[in-house]
């Protein structure tokens, strides 16, 4: 196996079991591994300290794969082991959905692969030359496994381009996923597209706070003896629309950009049987919605806020916390005293403590007294490694509007 040896002191982050090693701290690489190929990591001292793959293209030039110097990671076993430990620990979560994230790449000591199942399906992003380079392998270890009766692939996201990887979409093995994919969320009914919907088709990583509203929802009639008017704004193929109506909701209105999407969340509100009169789907641009909304004098008894990823890098930080506070400052505009707001951030680059402080900032210029009563996250098919917090990108936050 290749030895690729870091340059001194830049070996502690893996000697903390960090899952990365960038080029810059690498001193000497003898040989030349090819894209994917797995090497053996070692200090400057020439300690070992671990394996990883090898990502010629990419700045992220290798990621670990084994701390361990007895694993025997080129083997096909080994995959089989990992993917089987990372399945089986999301087997609790078939009693409430047959919509899963699977292998959460690093999380799973797989790094940069992902693999979500809808229902009899599974849809694969591969991510890392190291994950790249063992596609068949995967490919056949995931059949094996679980079952599945095929397994599409949705290796089109930009971060494969980091790589030096094309974009490849399309039935990987076994039999091709259907045009719609239907699945069960905590009683509510998706339709899937795994060829062109967002990510792998779906958000499985809002599943609880899809709960959350649900039951927010269910209490609010048990309170008030009617059902909330909520506004669920970026709301793609309606998660949390349904979810609302599931829970007991009067009246949604849902806003997005995408007319694809819109017109998904109306077939899954029928596939439902939700009266249409109750929900209201708006093609529009939500930083003009809530403007216009206000002026119309609109209020809400609950506004949800789940935008894209305004901050793609840090690099893009500042300009995604003026978006962010945009729309939450006019969001909570909407509210009344006893209002609710669930907001979200699935920037990578705003951690939890930003994320707070800008909402917070909005609180202030709203001049809303405003208490935080619950915190969201991805859910636990979602887990982050202790070891590599980097892997919380997902976080949000439940506010009451106070008198
Ligand atoms: N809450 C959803 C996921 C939201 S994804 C769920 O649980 O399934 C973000 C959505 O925001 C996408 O559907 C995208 O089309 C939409 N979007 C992005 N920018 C927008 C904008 N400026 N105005 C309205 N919608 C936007």
């Amino acid at each position: 196996m290749i030895e690729v040896t870091l340059k001194k002191g830049k070996e502690k982050s893996l000697l903390r079991r960090h899952p990365w090693v960038y080029d810059t701290a690498i001193g000497k690489v003898a040989g030349k591994p090819f894209s994917g190929e797995m090497v053996k990591v070692l200090g400057a001292d020439g300690r070992f300290l671990g394996y990883g793959a090898y990502s010629p293209a990419s700045t992220l030039r290798v990621r670990m794969w084994s701390f361990d110097e007895s694993a025997n990671v080129e083997t096909p076993q080994f995959v089989v082991d990992r993917i089987e430990a990372a399945v089986r620990a999301r087997d609790g979560l078939l009693e409430r959905t047959n919509a899963r994230r699977l292998i959460f790449g690093e999380a799973d000591g797989l790094p940069g692969l992902i693999v979500d199942a809808y229902g009899d399906w599974l849809v694969t992003q591969f991510q890392s030359a190291g994950a790249e380079f063992r596609m068949q392998e995967i490919a056949k270890a995931l059949m094996d496994i679980t079952g599945a009766r095929g397994v599409f692939d949705r290796s089109d996201a930009a971060t494969r381009a980091r790589e030096g990887l094309p974009s490849r979409v399309g039935c990987l093995i076994g039999e091709d996923a259907p045009a719609v994919i239907e699945v069960v969320e905590d009683g509510v009914k998706y339709g899937v597209d795994v060829r062109v919907g967002h990510k792998t088709g779906f958000y499985v990583d809002q599943r609880e706070s899809r709960l959350a509203a649900q039951k927010l929802a269910r209490e609010f009639r048990e309170r008030h003896g009617r059902g909330m008017r909520a506004l669920n704004c970026f709301c793609y193929t309606g998660g949390f629309s349904l979810a609302l109506m599931a829970g007991g909701a009067d009246e949604v209105v849902s806003v997005d950009s995408s007319a694809d999407a819109l017109a998904q969340a109306r077939k899954n509100a029928q596939m439902n049987g939700f009266d249409d009169d109750r929900m209201k789907w708006v093609e529009a641009d939500v930083f003009d919605y809530l403007r216009k909304a206000r002026e119309a004098g609109e209020t809400f008894d609950l506004v949800i806020l789940d935008p894209p990823k305004f901050a793609s890098s840090h690099y893009h930080v500042e300009r995604a916390a003026r978006a962010y506070k945009d729309i939450n400052l006019n969001g909570m505009r909407l509210l009344q005293p006893g209002g609710h707001l669930f907001t979200f951030s699935c920037s990578g680059a705003i951690d939890v403590d930003l994320f707070q402080k800008i909402v917070a900032g909005a609180v202030f210029d709203a001049r809303k007294n405003t208490w935080a009563i619950e915190r969201f996250g991805a859910g636990a098919d979602h887990p982050m490694l202790m070891t590599y917090p980097e892997g919380e990108y997902l976080k949000g936050l439940h506010l009451l509007m106070r008198p």
